[in-house]
Parts: C-alpha cells; sequence; structure tokens
C-alpha cells in the first residue's frame, strides 16, 4: 500500500470529542469544485467540517485531527444513538453531487479513500458495519455519498459490508402490510431512523440497491428484495436490539415460500 500525502489545511471548526472513535462516516462534498468545499468547511460562519476531503484527482486535505470532534454529521442517528460527530471521523469525498451533476467517483479518488479508510479503522478498531454513509445516520435531511458510491468495492477489501441478497437483482413482490412491518423493524434493528419511512428507505437502497435509484424510475414501494437485503444486514450486524423477536421475520419469510 503506497503512503498517502497529507495536505494540512487546519479547520477552525472543531471541538472536543464526546466519546470514543467507533464510526467512519463517507461524505460526498455537493459543490462545483473542491476548492470551495474545502473553502467552506474551514469558514468560522458555515459551522461545518470534517477530518478529510479527498479530490477527484486524489489529493488528500486533512482539515481536522482524528483526535478531534469535526462537524460533519449534523442531526444524526444510527441504532438510536444519537450526535455521531462525537463517535465519528468524517471523510468528505469531492463530487458536484445530486445538485449539481453527480458523477461516478474517479479510480484514484478511490485508491487514495481505501489507503486512508484502512489506516484509520486499523487505528480506531472500526468495524465494517460501522462505515457508513452521511445519509445512512440522516436519512430524513442527506443524499450523499450517494447511490454511484461503490460500496461492494469497500467490502472486497473488509471496509464495509455487502450483503448476499444484495447481489440478486430481482426485486421480487410489493410487500404486503405484514411485509412492510417487519421490513421495518429489521432497518431499525440495522441502525436506520425511520421516522421518516420514504427517506429511510431511499437511505437503505442507496447503500444496498443503489441501481434501484440509478434506473430513472425511483420509488417507495416495497419489495421483497429490500426485506431480504434488510433481513439480513440485521441478523448479522444489527446496531440496535431488536424491537421484535427474530422468529417474527422467520415467520414472514417462510410464508413467501
Ligand atoms: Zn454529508
Amino acid at each position: 500500500m503506497t503512503e498517502l500525502a497529507i495536505l494540512d489545511r487546519p479547520s477552525p471548526n472543531i471541538d472536543a470529542r464526546d466519546g470514543t472513535v467507533d464510526m467512519l462516516v463517507i461524505h460526498y462534498t455537493g459543490m462545483t469544485s473542491g476548492a470551495a468545499a474545502i473553502e467552506r468547511l474551514c469558514d468560522p460562519e458555515a459551522r461545518v467540517s470534517a477530518h478529510y476531503v479527498i479530490e477527484e484527482n486524489g489529493a488528500l486535505h486533512r482539515l481536522v485531527r482524528e483526535e478531534d470532534r469535526a462537524w460533519h454529521a449534523g442531526v444524526s442517528e444510527w441504532g438510536g444513538r444519537p450526535l455521531l460527530n462525537d463517535c465519528s471521523i468524517g471523510i468528505e469525498m469531492v463530487n458536484p453531487g445530486h445538485e449539481w451533476g453527480y458523477r461516478d467517483f474517479p479510480e484514484v479518488q478511490m485508491q487514495a479513500l481505501e489507503t486512508l479508510a484502512q489506516g484509520i479503522v486499523k487505528r480506531w478498531s472500526i468495524p465494517p458495519e460501522r462505515v457508513l454513509g452521511h445519509s445512512d445516520i440522516a436519512p430524513r435531511r442527506k443524499d450523499d455519498p450517494g447511490e454511484r458510491f461503490d460500496w461492494p468495492r469497500l467490502a472486497r477489501i473488509g471496509l464495509a459490508i455487502w450483503p448476499e441478497a444484495a447481489n440478486d437483482p430481482e426485486p421480487g413482490r410489493f410487500l404486503d402490510i405484514e411485509g412492510v412491518m417487519a421490513l421495518t423493524r429489521a432497518m431499525v434493528t440495522i441502525g436506520y431512523d425511520i421516522e421518516d419511512f420514504g427517506k429511510a428507505l431511499t437511505a437503505f437502497r442507496r447503500r444496498f440497491r443503489p441501481d434501484s435509484l440509478r434506473s430513472g424510475s425511483p420509488d417507495n414501494v416495497p419489495v421483497m428484495r429490500d426485506f431480504l437485503i434488510a433481513r439480513e444486514v440485521a441478523a448479522r450486524y444489527p446496531a440496535a436490539t431488536p424491537i421484535q423477536p427474530g422468529v417474527i421475520l422467520d415467520e414472514f419469510i417462510q410464508e413467501d415460500g
């Protein structure tokens, strides 16, 4: 693994952590250029920051030391735990985002991310299920890093999770009300804030069924594929205590045959 050259550009938008690092959050900048994004992340008036920014050419900037709390997550929640700036490291991937011409993350940018993230998860013992997207922990407000972010690629080197059920493109039938309830319980168990279920489902699909958002016909009708993926992830990587016994999920899936 090659050494990464780090450009230090300290941001004033920091304070002390109230907790230990146990989560890594991936963002996109959602601005027209990397320079503009770094400017904003260092602007005291903006009151936002991140630990790192990776440009599309792979250049890596450190704005906040990992020991300090950066202000990247905002109002956020995972597995019932709020205030995730306390326990997380934030990486901003430069990309115009959905507002300014969302595009693929270039190979050199992904390589830089992989090298950086491997060091971070090792230093802080962060398990792969706690490497998350901003939209996972703030589904009501955020869309980043979005459906073009290559989670399977990170999963192949142990930097994220990718469930078996997500490899099957078949959406399956629409869920009935029992199925939607089971899906909801599984999503809560995984860690999602489901207060706005439609937005939570979209965030879940950005993460685990990205093709469903790239096909150009987005919808919010829960299907069997959503449930199968959620059930697998909830069983293997629960962030929250299951709110219903797992047997209920099993009963439901047997009904479907
Ligand atoms: Zn973000």
